[in-house]
């Protein structure tokens, strides 16, 4: 205001004071005062409103919003001083100059307690009093500039706490003594504890021990600048440990403050000094567990939770650089569970799941630390020994793996018996590579499976070329069949009574182009496990009903023939519709077919079973159990089957005359046969001496190379008609035990 030029008017004032637009209230209690007052403020530009006395001034002030007072002190009743009192005790902002022909110095200095801005004693000089009245404007201006600018700063530091309160992520603050100075309300909901209780302690107590060190290191960072910051992944622990630790980024960020203070020049870089820390730690638990859950999927089978193929050959790769470093030896098992499709195909993936998952638990009750079980495939599994001293060492654990799966399993009241093949290679005997190692315990569990399965072996070089022809062979099959490279022969059976053939048994041929006559021993299995079978048995159905059509044709019309029948063909839900047409398309009476089943079969899903073979024994159809005495058939589920014919199997009648106990399982079969109504065969007759106890013990029907070998097709019909011609001949025979039969 120093170098404002003035009239006398103070119009230079004008443009100026005119911004305000508060009311001016002018107290006076003369009224010249008053009008001379009204009339200047008027003049500038100001809302004046003028109170006669104290009384009106206080009335007004009630009233209206006053900006400024320009007060007399001296008036009747009530005085400036009160008015001024009363300004102070209802704290009514407002500004007040007092203007008073008062000219002690106590007059002003008790004005100036009272709260007075100015005091400007009359006569006035009208510039001095426009410059006070522009100085107190500008000045309660500014302060209202202040206190709106504090309301906003309040309002935006209420703003920062509730976003750094409500933030997802844990914020803190650490002194230069890694203890906690600030940390947000969130530290409560993640790991409960209280932000007070953790003010004043050090970030460790948070962390779990084994992260301590991790966390020391970037703690200490002092650095400053871009490479300041840091981000590392530590794991907190909950309050008490009453949770699993949960994982943190946690950035890392030095706070450096220049130590002259925020409004120094911070160029100077000399005398910053460390403060501490302050950081964001974000909560990654969940993707750090999807993380596990996704690298455990990458190397373990989900079924088993056993390791899988990649682990395996990883694990494979590390035993086989540590045994070659150390010159040690190592093993490789490969094991395949024995006709496990079966169960699959017969109770479903389900159950053949749990069978699975049951099996895993026993074969890892074999194992020692550091071995490692891997499921690789449907029913098959590795097994690595990392470090044997020969081969006795592995041989054990195939031992206990074998006796490990003696006992039956019992899933969903279904009992279960699982074997298992398995083949065997060993480090640096074998193979010395990954690859090989696998790859010849594979071929040498295949070797058990040619030969018997439920069993071990050792690889030897032999072994490669049976495997070849294993692999070849499945491919073959599916050839065979569009090529047409199936035959039937038929094995005559007979009742040595009558001398008469009741039966034909048909038994498929494959008649190879390269490979010449295969076995079905051969070749069943495998088309039972590629489910090949369904239309291998098929067709054998249809060329041996049509193979008896014509026999019946040509009059033999007391031949009945034998079919077999493999699980898998049971469980296809229309093969007793597929059965009875096929004898309906050759005029057949379901009494002229039997169907042959091997005891295991029926054993493995007996309700199935059950089921079926009555549904075709309704239709005439006889039912013979084959192979019978090597299976597990209780008596009770025998009564429940529609059986017609029990076959004592092979291997009984072969041993017949050596062994004792083959002897009276041969007897105790035929008391019980006779015992439950059902016809008895005996197969695999091959000697007089056989067909002489048999005959005595009351067997009269037989099948056997003593009788015939299985016939060719085309040779069958002509052996059926000579045999009808001399039916009484050879009954006469079979009595005497003559010669002929060698002929
Ligand atoms: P299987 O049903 O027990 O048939 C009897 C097997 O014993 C036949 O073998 C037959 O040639 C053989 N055999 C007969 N008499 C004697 C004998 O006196 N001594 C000896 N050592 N063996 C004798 P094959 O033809 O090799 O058939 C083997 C098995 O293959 C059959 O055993 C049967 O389980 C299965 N099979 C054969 N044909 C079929 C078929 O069409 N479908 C199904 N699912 N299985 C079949
Ligand atoms: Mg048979
Ligand atoms: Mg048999």
């Amino acid at each position: 205001m120093s170098n404002d030029k003035t009239n006398n008017n103070g119009k230079k004032n004008v443009r100026h004071l005119t911004e305000f637009t508060e009311n001016i209230l002018v107290v006076d209690d003369e009224q010249h005062h008053l009008n001379s007052l009204q009339e200047l403020m008027s003049q500038n530009g100001f809302n004046v409103i003028l109170a006669k006395n104290g009384e009106d001034a206080i009335r007004r002030l009630k009233t209206n919003t006053i900006g400024l007072l320009l007060l007399d002190l001296n008036m009747p009743d009530v005085s400036g001083n009160e008015v001024m009192q009363f300004i102070e005790a209802h704290k009514i902002n407002t500004t007040v100059i007092v203007v008073s022909g008062e000219s002690s110095f106590e007059a002003a200095n008790s004005a100036l307690k009272h709260g007075a801005y100015d005091y400007i004693k009359k006569p006035y000089v009208t510039e001095n009093l426009l410059n006070s009245i522009s100085n107190a404007l500008k000045k309660r201006q500014l302060e209202m500039e202040n206190k709106q600018m504090q309301a906003r700063l309040m309002e935006s530091e209420k703003l920062h706490r509730y976003l750094v309160n409500k933030s997802p992520d844990i914020v803190y603050m650490l002194d230069s003594h890694g203890r906690f100075t600030f940390i947000n309300k969130r530290i409560e909901t993640l790991l409960g504890y209280k932000k007070e209780e953790l003010l004043g302690k050090e970030y460790t107590s948070i962390i779990i021990e084994e992260d301590h060190e991790k966390a020391k290191h970037t703690f200490n960072e002092r650095r400053t600048g871009e490479r300041a910051t840091t981000n590392i992944e530590l794991r907190f622990r909950c309050k008490n440990n009453d949770c699993a630790p949960r994982h943190f980024e946690t950035s890392v960020i030095p706070i450096e403050i220049s130590s002259i203070g925020i409004y120094s020049s911070s160029n100077d870089i000399t005398s910053t000094k460390f403060l501490g820390t302050y950081g964001i730690a974000r909560d990654i638990t969940e993707r750090v567990e999807a993380e596990e859950i996704i690298r455990f999927q990458a190397y373990h089978d989900m079924l088993t939770r056993l390791p899988n193929r990649t682990l395996l050959k990883d694990r494979l790769n590390q035993a086989i650089s540590h045994a070659r470093r150390n010159d040690l030896k190592l093993a490789v098992m490969f094991l395949d569970l024995d006709r496990f499709k079966v169960v699959n195909d017969t109770l479903g993936h389900v159950i053949g799941d749990q069978l699975l998952q049951a099996v895993s638990v026993r074969l890892k009750k074999c194992l020692r630390e550091g071995d490692t079980l891997a499921r690789i495939g449907g029913d098959e599994f590795t097994l690595l020994l990392p470090e044997i001293y020969d081969r006795k060492c592995s041989e054990n654990v195939a031992v206990k793996i074998i006796k490990s799966l003696e006992k039956p399993f019992n899933i969903n009241n279904h009992e279960f018996f699982v074997s298992t093949s398995i083949g065997i290679a060993h480090y640096p005997d074998d193979g010395t590579t990954m690859e090989s190692l696998i790859k010849f315990a594979d071929i040498a569990m295949y070797s058990v499976k040619g030969n018997g399965k439920n069993g071990f072996r050792f690889y030897a070089d032999h072994m490669n070329a049976a495997y070849s022809n294993h692999l070849s062979l499945e491919n073959d099959i599916r050839r065979a069949l569009a090529q047409n490279q199936f035959r039937i022969s038929y094995q005559p059976q007979i009742n040595i009574e009558t001398g008469e053939v009741f039966a034909m048994e048909a038994l498929i041929r494959w008649q190879h182009p390269e490979r010449g006559s295969i076995s079905p021993y051969e070749f069943i299995g495998l088309a039972e496990e590629t489910g090949l079978i369904r239309p291998i048995g098929e067709w054998v159905l249809r060329n041996a009903c049509a193979e008896l059509k014509r026999w019946r044709e040509a009059g033999l019309s007391n031949i009945r023939v034998a079919i077999n029948i493999s699980a898998c063909q049971l469980e296809q839900d229309d093969i007793v519709k597929n059965i009875v047409n096929i004898l309906h398309e050759n005029n057949i009476p379901g009494e002229m077919l039997e169907i042959e089943i091997t005891e295991n079969v029926i054993m493995k899903d007996i309700e199935n079973g059950i089921n079926k073979l009555t549904q075709l024994s309704n239709h005439g159809i006889n039912i013979a159990i084959d192979d019978f005495g090597t299976g597990y058939s209780s008596l009770s589920y025998l009564k429940r089957l529609p059986i017609d014919t029990l076959k004592i199997d092979r291997s009984f009648i072969h041993d017949m005359q050596n062994s004792d106990e083959d002897a009276s399982i041969i007897k105790a079969i035929i008391a019980m046969a006779k015992g439950l109504g059902l016809n008895i065969i005996s197969e695999g007759v091959e000697t007089k001496e056989q067909l002489n106890l048999l005959k005595a013990w009351r067997c009269k029907n037989m099948q056997g190379f003593l009788f015939s070998r299985p016939i060719t097709q085309t040779k069958a019909i002509d052996y059926l008609k000579s045999r009808s011609k001399n039916t009484k001949q050879f009954a006469s025979m079979y009595k005497s035990g003559s010669d002929y039969l060698n002929g």
